[in-house]
């Protein structure tokens, strides 16, 4: 009796913190990058509470491109799509924390910015869906294959918060 309930504060506990370690991928985009809008949409994720625990700067190749937007090989902007993401670097990020894949697509807004309200990233500095500035994952399956596509597992850092954590120096 005592052992099972041992378990179940265990189990309660590591599910709790299975759901604080929920994972996405955002990226700017190359026009995003090119109108110096890096920090304005990192400071909205770090305003909003999630961690950064990955990011990097890159030309991004076809070959990522086509494996990253792979569902979507078949629409008639997909060649458009890979020449506006291979037009310049790109800003890629791991965020981290509760609900973060649904918080983030709601913080990016709608695919289209003209259906993005204002307040989203693509309601406040896009105006056109080719040009659209940001990704984010689009499910917690999606962001695991993203994240791996993306991220090598020694690239993406844990780190405790210092308020968290005594100075000990
Ligand atoms: P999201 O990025 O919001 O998840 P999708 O996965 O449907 O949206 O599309 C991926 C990306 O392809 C979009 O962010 C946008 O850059 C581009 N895209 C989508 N629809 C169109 C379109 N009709 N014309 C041009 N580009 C598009």
């Amino acid at each position: 009796r005592r052992g099972s309930t041992f378990f179940e504060k265990k189990k309660k506990k590591l599910a709790a913190l299975k759901d604080f370690r929920e994972r996405t991928l955002v990226a700017v985009k190359p026009d995003g990058v090119q109108r110096r809008l890096v920090g304005q949409i990192i400071q909205r994720f770090e305003q909003r509470g999630f961690k950064l625990v990955g990011l990097k700067m890159l030309e991004a190749s076809e070959e990522l491109l086509s494996e990253h937007y792979c569902e979507l090989r078949m629409k008639p902007f997909y060649h458009g799509l890979l020449r506006y993401m291979t037009s310049g670097p790109v800003v890629v990020m791991v965020w981290e924390g509760h609900n973060v894949v649904q918080t983030s697509r709601t913080m990016v807004g709608h695919t289209n910015p003209a259906e993005a309200p204002a307040g989203t990233v693509r309601g406040d500095f896009s105006i056109h869906v080719s040009r659209n500035v940001v990704h984010a994952s689009d499910s917690v399956e999606g962001a695991q294959r993203e994240i791996q596509l993306w991220f090598q597992e020694k690239d993406i850092l844990n780190w405790d918060c210092c308020d968290q954590t005594s100075t000990g120096d």
